[in-house]
């Protein structure tokens, strides 16, 4: 792991909007169950996409081709840890016109070359959306405005990895959220330049394997 002193932590405040709509006022199904790591609707029920796995990740056209293999490589790092395809990715689509993520039932990878101002320190975002206990729709957005991203090598001390940002927001589309408690999580908050975070710990896969 190199990591340039010289720069300050390049936070990766990778955000999830709690967008979860409970459309029915019909109680839990379920008793409380312990969280695994997962995002919990208002029932304390875990949030995941149950049996609608593998999840159909689409590609923006505006996401340069040559990044594809590092969001490749992280959708391969979860499905080699759940030991079975969790993610797919819509190989020969890429999703066209102006990149605007949004509710509209499609999960997609958009590289933003405008990010919001007063939210500068964020390396990616993605957004969940939910019903009851099951995820329909996520959305990862990379914020290609404020970071340079590589897939091999770095150009610059700042650059940062993107395999290690998809692998960390992968984790947030299956419904996984922050764990800045346990060493070496791949959901902790941040991420510095050139650190590559992409081994799955034991905790991570102790987690996925509560839902998948
Ligand atoms: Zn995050």
């Amino acid at each position: 792991m190199k990591v340039n002193k010289s720069w300050k932590w390049l936070w990766s405040l990778l955000v999830l909007p709690v967008m979860g709509v409970s459309l029915q006022a019909c109680g839990p199904k379920h008793q409380e169950e312990p969280d695994c790591g997962f995002v919990q609707n208002v029932y304390g029920e875990r949030v995941s996409w149950k049996s609608s796995v593998p999840v159909t990740l689409y590609v923006h056209e505006a996401f340069p081709e040559e990044m594809v293999p590092a969001l490749k490589s992280a959708i391969a790092v979860w499905n080699k840890t759940a030991g079975r395809d969790l993610v797919r990715l819509a190989e020969s689509y890429r999703v066209p016109g102006e990149p605007s993520p949004r509710q509209d039932g499609m999960s997609v990878v958009y590289w933003m070359s405008t990010w919001e101002k007063d939210k500068k320190a964020e390396q990616a975002r993605t957004s969940v959306y939910w019903t009851s206990d099951e995820i329909r729709e996520a959305d990862i957005r990379i914020n290609d405005a404020d970071f340079d991203f590589y897939v091999d090598t770095p150009k610059s001390g700042k650059d940062v990895h993107l395999e290690s940002i998809f692998v960390h927001e992968l984790g947030h589309v299956l419904g996984l959220k922050h764990n800045d408690q346990a060493t070496g999580s791949v959901m902790a908050t941040y991420l510095s330049s050139q650190t590559l975070r992409i081994k799955i710990s034991d905790l991570d896969r102790e987690n996925i394997r509560c839902e998948y």
